[in-house]
């Protein structure tokens, strides 16, 4: 770095700024598996400190990248054209409003930490994404981060109610209200949720909670194939049954569970986890009415948790399997595909076609009650010719995800992962919008540069 710079950073921040190879690498990576080094770190106690941190970068023309706990899947918080990384883990505060039904928080409090907060006061912050104990709530907010209870509650988006933003011209604002109803102005939160630390730095937000439901109850329900379970799910979104959670994993998922010595009764084709919450008296009644619909499509087990310690470890074994399968090759191309609930059947079928025609390893799990699923094609990269094959089938996933009316990310974003995805979905016209809005935010191409939107089309 620049020792103007660095002197003014250190001016800021004393030894909350550092140059040092540890701090470096420490803030290089997330769970894409890439490692881009950044030149400093900063970490801020404050939203004035944030504000100056963003004067002092303007002024030394070095980008800033928003970083909470590193664990996005799309590479947002690399550093791709080097300057600062700007962890905000250490702004992790976190206020209850009971009577508003409010969670004040700052943007590195850690997701199950408002989880506990909330719960101590008989409320509920749903989103839960299976990151959730080390995740920040700023990165959730900006990658508008989803989880099982999305099937019922819906994603972050729907709980954030206000976010305060430090925006690239060095003021600070405040975008929308704690209120349940506000239509003054443009409505601009939502802009920020989900721009991937793109258009701003979220320095505070607040968010929406609900009353804890008074119990829950999980199943799984074991099926012949991956396509009898996908068929089950449409049958229960069908019938107005409202799980809760409502998951898929595949056969191969089932196999690396098994390999791990977890206990699964035979060898089915695909297990569904199912969750209902409400009044306790009325939950068994809710879940033999799913068994009942599930028996329709070659339904092989049923197994419902006795007790509290078994309901959630269904959960815990379910978010196991992202990092459980990692047995079938050294990398993993992971891919958050998201349909309309009634295609999910066809994404199924699709994807074994895609299996059938070229050999590769492709496992599916994730959040079946709101159609994304996690479609992860497996390999060894030093397979001849694999990387090519591989890029080739992604693109014929996106092409039909979005013919049949869905999206290439319902969860982790574009980042650097997906922007060469982008045109399946987006034509030129959208993708000039939203280089305009960018534009607009960040006049400098200073902040996070490089993520989401694919490079213009050159002109011939
Ligand atoms: C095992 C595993 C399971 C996962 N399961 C899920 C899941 O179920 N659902 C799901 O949605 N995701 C899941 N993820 C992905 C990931 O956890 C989420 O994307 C999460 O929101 C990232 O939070 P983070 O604090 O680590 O953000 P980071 O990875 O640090 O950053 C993510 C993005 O947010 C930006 N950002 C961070 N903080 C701010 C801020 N204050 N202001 C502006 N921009 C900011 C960064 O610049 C970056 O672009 C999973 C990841 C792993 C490793």
């Amino acid at each position: 770095m620049d020792k103007n710079f660095r002197h003014a950073m250190n001016k800021l921040l004393k030894n909350r700024y550092r140059e040092s190879p540890e701090q470096r690498v420490l803030n290089s990576y997330d769970a894409m598996n890439r490692m881009i080094l950044p030149d400093g770190v900063a970490e801020p106690l404050t939203e004035e400190e944030v504000v100056s941190i963003i004067k002092i970068c303007t002024e030394f023309k070095v980008p800033i990248v928003p970083r909470g706990a590193g664990c996005g899947f799309s590479g947002g918080a690399l550093a791709m054209r080097g300057g600062l990384s700007l962890n905000l883990s250490r702004m992790n505060d976190i206020s209850i409003d009971r009577d508003n039904l409010v969670a004040e928080v700052g943007p590195g409090a850690i997701t199950i930490d408002i989880h506990k907060a909330a719960e101590a006061v008989n409320l509920l912050y749903p989103p839960d994404p299976a990151s959730m104990a080390v995740s920040t709530i700023g990165g959730n907010i900006a990658e508008n981060a989803g989880g099982p209870r999305a099937a019922k509650y819906g994603v972050t988006k729907e709980y954030v109610l206000a976010l305060r933003v430090a925006q690239m011209d060095g003021s600070i604002s405040t975008f929308g209200k704690p209120l349940r109803k506000d239509v003054a102005g443009y409505n601009l939160t939502p802009l920020f949720v989900g721009s991937e630390g793109t258009l701003g730095i979220i320095t505070r937000a607040w968010l929406k909670l609900v009353p804890k439901p008074e119990a829950s109850l999980s199943s799984m329900l074991a099926f012949s194939t991956a396509l009898d379970a996908s068929h089950a799910i449409s049958s229960i979104v069908a019938a107005g049954l409202n799980p809760s959670r409502l998951e898929i994993m595949d056969s191969f998922c089932i196999q690396s569970l098994k390999e791990a010595d977890h206990r699964i009764e035979g060898s089915p084709g695909a297990i569904l986890m199912v969750e209902v919450d409400g009044p306790a008296t009325a939950l068994p009644e809710q879940l033999d009415h799913i068994r009942e619909v599930a028996s329709h499509h070659n339904l092989l087990t049923f197994h419902r948790a006795q007790n509290e310690k078994k309901n959630e470890s269904i959960w815990e074994l379910r978010r196991s399997l992202s990092p459980i399968i990692n047995s079938f090759g050294d990398t993993k191309m992971n891919e958050d595909v998201v349909v309309p609930r009634s295609r999910i059947p066809d994404l199924f079928s699709f994807v074994e076609a895609l299996r059938r025609e070229t050999g590769l390893t492709i496992v599916c799990f994730g959040h079946a009650g709101d159609g994304n699923i996690h479609v992860n094609v497996m390999y060894d990269k030093d397979t001849p010719g694999i990387g090519e094959k591989v890029e080739e089938t992604l693109h014929r996933l996106f092409e039909k995800v979005v013919g049949m009316g869905g999206s290439i990310s319902g969860e982790h974003g574009i980042g650097i992962a997906k922007q060469r995805f982008m045109r399946h979905q987006f034509s030129e016209t959208q993708l000039t919008l939203m280089r305009n809005i960018k534009q607009l935010f960040d006049p400098l191409n200073l902040l996070n540069p490089g993520k989401i939107l694919p490079e213009p089309e050159k002109k011939e």
